[in-house]
């Protein structure tokens, strides 16, 4: 099932996507919330009548770097013995239809596609067997980084936490083997990132268990899993798009900040 979020005469409601052609979804709407029991209420919305928002508000999103070894090669770095994790907080977070908006203290903003998790139930010290339990579904996302900034500060808050720095959507996929799926972005129409989600180092269980590990993750947190290879600078004005296979294409367009 594909779960999207969206804004519709001023009330939020999730709804389950239905349909195929991509100006024909139609919404059905969500009695309830998809982190428990719920049921589709056969009320109906084109999706083109809605505004779509973050499929999730996550209370955090926690990102893992260099988890794909050309990426991390293609900027000089090591993959790491343990994984990174890092940060971002929950004002980064925009939906697909959204914009990023430039930070002023940057002159260099990367596009980053991410695979992302949605943890489903609150869990801690989750077990590899149990993994599959804890997860609502998977997503698009972004991990927009001021590289400048990252180079020159040394923990990466600013860099990877400014507002709209995590584009997430356009909504979440409940059914899908995350293992091996290709993975793209595309700035302007023109492929800039092209992997598959089975050159992760460490893969969505590994990460699961990593992170559960140390913290208590929440319905609608988001584990942001690393990018392949291809990053480069967006410049106000890009259209940027995140395609996973199984999921959907999260788009963004860059614009100066306000
Ligand atoms: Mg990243």
């Amino acid at each position: 099932m594909r779960i999207a979020r969206f804004s519709i005469d001023g009330n939020v409601a999730f709804g389950a996507v239905e349909g195929s052609a991509p100006d024909e979804l139609v919404l059905d709407i969500i009695k309830g919330i998809p982190f428990a029991d719920f049921e589709l209420s056969g009320t109906k919305v084109p999706l083109s009548k809605v505004r779509l928002l973050p499929p999730v508000l996550p209370n955090k999103v926690v990102a893992v770097g260099r988890n794909y070894a050309e990426h991390a090669a293609e900027l000089g770095n090591e993959v790491p013995d343990a994984p990174i994790t890092f940060f971002k907080p929950s004002t980064s977070v925009v939906g697909s239809g959204d914009p990023i908006a430039y930070p002023s203290f940057s002159q260099d903003v990367h596009h980053e596609a991410e695979l992302a998790v949605v943890i489903g139930r609150m869990c801690r010290e989750v077990p590899r067997e149990r993994v599959k339990d804890v997860i609502l579904g998977y997503t698009c996302a972004n991990d927009v980084t001021a590289r400048d900034v990252q180079q020159r500060e040394k923990q990466w808050a600013r860099a990877k936490g400014f507002d709209s720095a995590c584009p997430l959507g356009p909504w979440i996929e409940t059914d899908l083997d995350p293992s091996d799926l290709t993975i793209q972005c595309t700035v302007n129409g023109e492929q800039r990132q092209l992997g598959r989600t089975s050159q992760m180092v460490r893969s969505v269980e590994d990460l699961v268990v990593h992170i559960s590990e140390a913290m208590t993750l929440l319905p609608g947190d988001v584990i942001l899993t690393g990018t392949p290879a291809g990053v480069g600078p967006l410049n106000v004005g890009d259209e940027v798009a995140v395609t996973i296979e199984g999921i959907g294409t999260l788009t963004n367009k860059v614009i100066k900040r306000g």
